[in-house]
């Protein structure tokens, strides 16, 4: 899966560009309201990578290739996503 670290800015060009919408919070969510930091559903995802690109601050990384001192983000995104 992909994951959103800290440098999110929360701009909203992955979210547009997600072939799946798993990228938070869904415009399907009755609940929407603009969010300061995105998250990507891992159960979701389906790894094609187009978020990455999309992102102007390089903010999301594949699991296996964050930078160490933002791994623990892959357990926020997922965090984010059971507690709903
Ligand atoms: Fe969406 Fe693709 Fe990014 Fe996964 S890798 S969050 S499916 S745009």
């Amino acid at each position: 899966t992909y994951v959103i670290a800290a440098p999110c800015i929360a701009d909203y060009s992955c979210v547009e560009i997600c072939p799946v919408d798993c990228i938070s919070p869904m415009p399907q969510d009755p609940g929407f309201e603009k969010a300061e930091q995105l998250y990507i559903n891992p159960d979701v995802c389906v790894d094609c990578g187009a978020c990455v690109e999309a992102c102007p601050v390089l903010a999301i990384y594949k699991e296996d290739h964050l930078p160490l001192k933002w791994q623990h983000y892959t357990q926020i995104n997922a965090d984010y996503f059971s507690q709903k």
